[in-house]
């Protein structure tokens, strides 16, 4: 996925800061072998299921560190693989136009999440947070958190063309959610409820589904103020990259990694196959295609 080199920036959904603090310590990778990898990759879509968190902890949102906007980006920026800040920024921008069209389409009204972007430990209206819990939506923020040094580690992972993709394709799923939370969607996920065809799966393929709607999406969307689309046209390698990602994530596919039998039974997120294949019809069909819910078999 790139940027126009020339693309400018107009939204006002993502910040940076609020990080920090003692307790905070970002999960160490590289000398830790293969378990190190895999609590990477679990946590890498943790999506709605805040377990980790501590919500019985209220926290009172105006106690929360807001952080500072992000302003300034271009798409040359944004196209760069060290600068994780203004690819979010793109990102959500062009997020932020696809699905604001997409709901107009509908005669829906829509509103927007907001990103932020934090460093190591962060408090949210879902409780306490740290880089281990992997980047997450909390529906009563209505707000996308993540932690950029975990992206650090995912490029590590994927290389650099590969990061930057499997970077979109988190916040774009991660947006999944929170149009999910606009729909109502999100509430027909009973917690605790795992396996190839549980609500939760379902959940999280319906935002896979919608990632890969907007990925096909993006570049054919004008941009809020009504110019050009912000992304060019994805390149079949890029899609290919995207798909790999979603394998490379399938609970069967972790549960292989983690040396473990393949327990179908535990799965929160779906395999490999069921990963690739939502994100596949969605980037072929698009978000009117994602309706896990009413389909017989996800
Ligand atoms: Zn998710």
């Amino acid at each position: 996925m790139t940027f126009r080199g020339d693309a400018n920036f107009d939204t006002s959904t993502v910040s940076r800061g609020g990080g920090g603090g003692p307790g905070g310590g970002a999960i160490a990778i590289g000398g830790g072998g293969i378990i190190t990898v895999i609590l990477v990759l679990v946590s890498m879509f943790f999506g709605i299921d805040l377990t980790g968190l501590s919500p019985q902890q209220p926290i009172d949102p105006s106690s929360q560190s807001q952080g500072e906007e992000v302003t300034g980006c271009t798409g040359e920026a944004a196209n760069d693989p060290a600068n994780v800040t203004c690819r979010m920024e793109g990102g959500a921008d062009s997020l932020s136009s696809f699905w604001e069209a997409t709901f107009a389409a509908n005669s829906l009204e829509y509103r927007d999440p907001s990103v932020q972007l934090f460093d190591r430990q962060v408090q949210t209206g879902c409780g306490a947070a740290t880089s281990a819990v992997g980047p997450f939506y909390c529906p009563p923020d209505e707000r996308i958190y993540i932690d950029t040094t975990f992206f650090q580690q995912m490029r590590d992972q994927f290389g650099a063309s590969g990061g930057s993709l499997a970077q979109l394709y988190v916040l774009a799923h991660e947006w999944g959610h929170h149009i999910q939370n606009v729909t109502g969607d999100l509430q027909r996920v009973q917690q605790g409820d795992t396996g190839p065809q549980s609500s939760g799966v379902r959940s999280e393929l319906q935002a896979d589904c919608y990632a890969g709607a907007w990925i096909a999406g993006a570049s054919q969307t004008a941009d809020d103020d009504g110019g050009a689309p912000v992304l060019e046209a994805p390149t079949q390698q890029e899609m290919n990259d995207a798909l790999n990602a979603a394998q490379t994530i399938g609970d069967d596919r972790l549960q292989q990694m983690g040396g473990g039998g393949v327990n179908p039974e535990s799965w929160t997120h779906g395999s490999s196959e069921q990963r690739m294949r939502w994100l596949s019809t969605g980037y072929n069909e698009g978000v009117g295609s994602c309706n896990t819910w009413q389909a017989p078999e996800v």
